[in-house]
């Protein structure tokens, strides 16, 4: 049964005697409405959606909570650091303590016990079902902050991690008030739901499907179809062996939108210190994955 979880305890994400009530509300309530999306489908909303799925997944996740926030592979402005976050708290995947957090254990974990969303567990549990039970800790930013402490020293990340439902809130309020019911459903509803589901596949497909490249300890996978619905994160298993790298596809065949993201803010200046591996070190994996996590 759940317990109180105290900061010192081990956060117990695979407690399945515990529902998260107001994750699946929440989970039930947004797919309903993204399914009612078609029935008010116009072509502004449809624009909308796009362009949003862009900033939240490819901006918030992969620029943002992935390889920003989680990985620090490399540096920005603060504003834009901050930005990037926000945009994360878009998806609804909870706030950038939670989700470094979560991704944390992820690597130190990978496919043990433990680890958060493991197929091993089932691969509906490791897509969805690992956010619906278990202790309820996406707004426990106290719990959550001792595997995130780099972040937990700025109080920015802190409140949005508390508050992470709030940007959503107010974005929603204002397509409503642009673009009315049709523009909700489509860049709220729908476009938050195929931004979980494609986020989740990172989780559960790259961990079951696709070809090795590295023989990591972990079950991950390169997955050339997730890589391109989730701006290049579906190239797992070279992730998962190089953590700390900002580049996920190795080859150019290996298509990567975060890393053309990251070569553009390059250009004009708005990332730099960017890790990457030399061709020695790819070949020898000698990235260390506790050290990229710590
Ligand atoms: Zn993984
Ligand atoms: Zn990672």
């Amino acid at each position: 049964m759940a317990t109180t979880v105290s900061p010192t305890a081990d956060v117990n994400f695979g407690n399945r005697d515990k529902i998260n009530w107001i994750t699946l509300v929440a989970m039930v309530i947004f797919h309903v409405l993204a399914v009612a999306a078609f029935f008010y489908t116009t072509w502004s909303a449809v624009v909308v959606a796009l362009v949003l799925h862009w900033i939240c997944v490819g901006f918030g996740i992969g620029l943002g909570y992935h390889r920003l926030h989680t990985h620090r592979s490399y540096k920005t402005p603060k504003l834009l650091d901050y930005f990037f976050a926000v945009c994360g708290t878009l998806t609804l995947e909870g706030g950038p303590i939670f989700w470094v957090a979560v991704h944390r254990i992820h690597h130190q974990k990978s496919d043990q016990p433990g680890d958060p969303h493991t197929p091993r567990e089932g691969a509906w549990w490791a897509h969805m079902l690992w956010v619906m039970f278990g202790d309820a800790l996406h707004g426990n930013t106290e719990v959550m902050g001792k595997y995130a402490p780099d972040l937990m020293k700025d109080k920015f990340y802190r409140v949005l991690t508390t508050y992470h439902w709030v940007p959503l809130t107010v974005l929603g309020l204002i397509l409503l008030a642009i673009g009315g019911i049709p523009w909700v459903l489509w860049g709220i509803f729908l476009r938050v739901v195929v931004g979980l589901h494609v986020t989740w596949l990172v989780n559960s497909a790259t961990h079951m499907w696709g070809s090795r490249r590295f023989e990591t300890s972990d079950d991950s996978k390169n997955s050339f179809w997730v890589a391109l619905i989730t701006f290049g994160e579906g190239w797992h298993n070279n992730h998962h062996a190089h953590p700390r790298s900002a580049r996920h596809g190795m080859v150019w065949s290996e298509i990567d939108i975060t890393w053309m993201h990251l070569c553009i803010m390059k250009k004009v200046g708005l990332a730099w210190d960017i890790v990457v591996p030399t061709q020695s070190q790819i070949e020898r994996k000698e990235i260390d994955v506790e050290e990229a996590a710590a």
